[in-house]
């Protein structure tokens, strides 16, 4: 008898049993981490927090934070107006001790790193939500709060995850990286920051709240333009050159070029299935002073969206023109700053063997067909799969309203992914006994 007869390792079934009996902790767990307010600038306490999790799961625990000379200069960086001063990431490092007792053959048992974001985007008007925003509450299956969904849910499935299969007396039996990073909502610069401490694996997957496997994301880029006038009394208003006006047909002709990117005859093959793939926010616009004087200034932010393969500075090159002919015909002097996203867009190729296994793992553990799917934002499996030659997939729990009022995630879904990912570990990592 061989020393493998003398391990049983656990069925499909006892892993998906061992899921759900955590699925209280589960959402205990997402109900602490969504009352953490970690919006941008905020998200210290809540990676403290995580640094505890992964302490008590007996992770090697790196918190770290983002040195913003030390990831400047590599591909994917997005500059930014703001302070890095205090801003961190956490990793918990599972490595596997050498075992005999391995599901799994050397040659097939493979590393693996699951990455989420702790940063939420601003909650709109708090008196709009039914209740407050970071006061989570669960309602019909569904947990409320801002970040419930987008995507505080999928850091819990991977960690429940991973405990499901500690609970079995079972670990890992290859290297498996979770990480909670910042600044995913406007840069990316978190992960970019893991990266660039080494930390990356044979296959990534982003639990972002899409229960689909998602084959290809666009790019995006933020800008904001201001656009100066010239200010005169009302009672005198041609002598003056109104700074809003101006900047409401700069936007007018911004949209000529958002339609143009968006003709059927130029889609790209992985987002043809939208009528509208590319879309064009104004997302902030301030501008003017008072109601009676023209107004000198107007800034708006715009977030552009563009098809993988289209680089960059191309993208920028032509929102630049089309900024720079209308203002010219105004006659108004303007400026363009380039901050936050300068993100590419990516494919995930659905033929990728960590692609088939995910839907493998997905159709045996939940006995149904899983959907692959684009998605019309960004997310950080672009550095992955852009700059690190690593796969990468999003996949997570269900989620309605993300960066709108009332944001949940639907606790079902929650444990169906959880079950999924810990089948995952399983499958692509192999396990091992703990001790
Ligand atoms: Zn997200």
């Amino acid at each position: 008898m061989s020393d493998i007869d003398k391990v049983s390792f656990p069925t499909k079934q006892e892993i998906i049993d061992s899921v759900d009996r955590l699925q209280n902790e589960a959402i205990e767990k997402l109900k602490q981490m969504v009352s953490f307010d970690s919006l941008l600038g905020k998200e210290n306490d809540i990676q403290i927090y995580m640094e505890e999790v992964f302490k008590s799961l007996d992770l090697k625990v790196d918190r770290f934070p983002i040195i913003k000379e030390d990831i400047e200069k590599l591909p994917g960086f997005s500059p930014v107006n703001w302070s890095y001063d205090g801003k961190e990431n956490v990793v918990g490092l599972y490595e596997p001790s050498p075992s005999s007792h391995c599901s799994l053959d050397a040659e097939k048992r493979k590393s693996l790193l699951f990455n989420g974001h702790v940063d939420v985007v601003p909650t709109g008007r708090e008196g709009l939500w039914t209740q407050h925003p970071f006061s989570p509450y669960v309602k019909d299956g569904r947990l409320y709060g801002r970040g419930s969904g987008d995507m505080k849910a999928g850091i819990v499935a991977f960690i429940i995850a991973f405990k499901a299969l500690r609970e079995l007396g079972f670990v890992p039996a290859s290297k498996l990286v979770m990480q909670t990073v910042v600044e995913e909502e406007c840069t990316g610069n978190g992960t970019l920051a893991c990266l660039a401490k080494g930390y990356n694996a044979d296959a990534v997957i982003i639990p972002e709240p899409f229960f689909n496997i998602v084959t290809a994301q666009v790019g995006l880029v933020w800008c904001k333009v201001t656009v100066r006038g010239r200010p005169a009394h009302t009672l005198e208003m041609e002598t003056g050159i109104n700074a809003i006006d101006g900047a409401m047909y700069v936007v007018g002709e911004l949209r000529k070029l958002e339609e143009e990117w968006n003709k059927k005859e130029i889609c790209h093959e992985s987002f043809k299935q939208f009528p509208h793939p590319l879309n064009f926010n104004l997302g902030i616009i301030n501008g003017g002073e008072w109601t009676s004087s023209v107004p000198c200034e107007c800034a708006f932010n715009l977030r552009a969206g563009f098809f993988p393969g289209t680089p960059l500075e191309q993208v920028r090159e032509k929102v630049i023109q089309v900024i720079e002919k209308a203002c010219k015909e105004k006659s108004l002097p303007y400026n363009i700053e380039w901050n936050g996203f300068q993100a590419e867009g990516c494919v995930h190729p659905q033929e990728g063997q960590m692609m088939k296994q995910l839907g493998d793992t997905f159709r045996n553990t939940l006995n149904k067909e899983p959907v692959y799917s684009p998605l019309l934002c960004t997310t950080d499996t672009r550095f992955f799969e852009l700059y690190y030659n690593t796969p990468a997939t999003c996949f997570g729990p269900e989620a309605k309203n993300i960066h709108g009022i009332d944001e949940s995630v639907s606790l079902d879904s929650l444990r169906d992914v959880t079950r999924v990912l810990a089948c995952f570990i399983s499958d692509w990592c192999g396990l091992q006994p703990l001790h």
